[in-house]
C-alpha cells in the first residue's frame, strides 16, 4: 500500500511538520469520554485530513477505535489491511455506477445515498451468498447526501427494497453543529429520530466533531469525529478542548535590511514605512500556505509575532523580522507557522477560511514527523 506522499528530503526539506500521534490518541479518549456510552469513529477521510491516513488509522486502532469513514473508495482500499477483523470503514459518497463489485472486494461499507444506490447494493446481496453490509444516509435537512424525504417514505413502505442488505448503520450529518445555538442542530435530531424510529434495531449516527459537543439527550451509538481529533476547535467561538497535532517549522532562507519607502515581493505590494528587516522563508502557497494569508497573517520568531510582508509566493514568503532581536535572525534559524502561539484555527481566520481547508491542503515538501511515545501502540516512525 502506497503512502500518498513524495518520500521527500527528509531534514533536507528545510520545513518540519510534526504530527502528534499521542495528541490524536489524547483527543479520541476526551471525545470518547465527552459522549459516552456512544462509540467515536474516527472519520479519516482526504488522507485523513492531510495528516497520513496510515499513520493516523494506526493510532486510532490502538486506541480502540472500530469505525472509519473515508469519502471515497479507494481511500478505503488505502487502509483496509490495517483494520482489525472487527473494525469497520464505511465510504461516505456511496456506491458510483458500476462500483458496487469493487466495493465488495475490498470490503468496504457503503453509505447507500439514494434508492438507487439501495438497489443496485441489494441486487448484488441477493446474488451473493450472505447479505452485504452497508449504511445508509438520510438527508435530515442539509441537502447534501442521503436519500431526501420522499424515497425515505417509499423505502419504509417498500421494505423490501433492503432484501440482499444487511443495514449496520442508519446516518445523517448536521449542517450547523459547529454552531451550538443554531436551531438547525435540533430539528435536524427530531427529523433523524422520527425516520429512524422505522428501524428499530439498527445502530445510529449523526453528530460530527460539532455534534459531539452539542448539549443533547444522547449522541445516538456513534459520533463521527474529524476535525477535533486532528486539534481543530469543534465549534466556532467556544473555547477549543482538544489538544493540537500539527506544528510546522521553518528556517529563515536569508536576511535583507529595505531602506524606508521600498517594496517588497510581488507587486511591491508591502511598502516598508521606516527601514525594515525582512526574512524570506521557504514555504509558499504551493505548501498550502494559502495566498489570501499575505498582508494579513503572521509567523513567529523566538515566540515574536513577525506579519507577513507582501504576497505569498509560490515557494517563499517575506516576513517583516525588525522587532526580533538580531540574535534570533541568522539564515537557518527557526521559524514558526503553526505551534503554541498559532493554531490551525488562528491561520484559518486569518485566511478567511476553516481550520480544515488549511490542515487538507498541508504540502507534500515537508518532512513529515509522526510522534508517538513508546507506551502508546505506534512506535515513533516516518509513513513516507
Ligand atoms: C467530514 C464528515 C464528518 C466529520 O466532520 P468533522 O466536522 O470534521 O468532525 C462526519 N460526517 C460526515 C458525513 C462528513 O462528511
Amino acid at each position: 500500500m502506497k503512502e500518498l506522499s513524495a518520500p521527500g528530503l527528509g531534514p533536507a526539506a528545510g520545513t518540519l511538520l510534526r504530527i502528534d500521534l499521542d495528541a490524536l490518541v489524547a483527543n479520541y479518549a476526551l471525545i470518547a469520554r465527552q459522549v459516552a456510552p456512544t462509540e467515536v469513529a474516527g472519520v479519516v477521510k482526504a488522507n485523513a485530513y492531510g495528516l497520513g491516513a496510515r499513520g493516523v488509522c494506526e493510532a486510532l486502532v490502538g486506541a480502540g477505535c472500530r469505525h472509519f469513514f473515508v469519502a471515497q473508495l479507494a481511500e478505503a482500499a488505502e487502509i483496509i489491511d490495517l483494520m482489525p477483523e472487527n473494525a469497520r470503514i464505511y465510504v461516505l459518497n456511496g456506491l458510483l455506477p458500476g462500483q458496487e463489485r469493487l466495493c465488495m472486494q475490498i470490503g468496504a461499507i457503503p453509505v447507500l445515498n439514494s434508492l438507487d444506490h439501495l438497489a443496485a447494493w441489494s441486487a448484488l446481496g441477493e446474488y451473493s451468498t450472505r447479505r452485504l453490509p452497508a449504511a445508509l444516509q438520510v438527508d435530515s435537512g442539509m441537502a447534501r447526501l442521503g436519500l431526501p424525504a420522499a424515497e425515505i417514505a417509499q423505502l419504509i413502505a417498500e421494505p423490501q427494497r433492503c432484501n440482499g442488505i444487511d443495514l449496520v448503520l442508519l446516518m445523517s450529518h448536521l449542517a450547523c453543529a459547529d454552531d451550538p445555538d443554531h436551531e438547525a442542530n435540533a430539528l435536524q435530531a427530531a427529523r433523524f429520530d422520527a425516520i429512524v424510529a422505522h428501524f428499530p434495531d439498527v445502530p445510529r449516527s449523526l453528530d460530527n466533531s460539532g455534534g459531539a459537543f452539542l448539549s443533547r439527550p444522547n449522541h445516538h451509538d456513534i459520533v463521527r469525529a474529524g476535525i477535533a481529533l486532528y486539534g481543530g476547535a469543534p465549534q466556532f467561538g467556544r473555547p477549543n478542548p482538544m489538544r493540537p497535532v500539527v506544528s510546522l517549522e521553518t528556517m529563515i532562507l536569508q536576511l535583507r535590511d529595505v531602506p524606508s519607502g521600498a517594496g517588497v515581493g510581488y507587486g511591491l505590494s508591502f511598502k516598508a514605512f521606516g527601514k525594515r528587516r525582512i526574512a524570506t522563508i521557504g514555504v509558499g502557497y504551493a505548501d498550502g500556505w494559502l495566498r489570501q494569508l499575505g498582508q494579513r497573517s503572521s509567523a513567529f520568531v523566538a515566540g515574536i509575532r513577525v506579519p507577513l510582508a507582501g504576497r505569498v509566493s509560490m515557494d517563499s514568503i517575506t516576513l517583516d523580522v525588525t522587532d526580533v532581536p538580531a540574535e534570533h535572525l541568522y539564515p537557518g534559524a527557526p521559524v514558526e507557522l503553526l505551534g503554541p502561539h498559532q493554531t490551525i484555527d488562528d491561520v484559518a481566520a486569518s485566511a478567511g477560511t476553516i481550520s480544515y481547508e488549511i490542515l487538507t491542503r498541508l504540502g507534500q515538501r515537508f518532512q513529515r514527523d509522526y510522534i508517538a511515545s513508546p507506551i502508546s501502540a505506534v512506535q515513533s516512525r516516518r509513513y513516507a
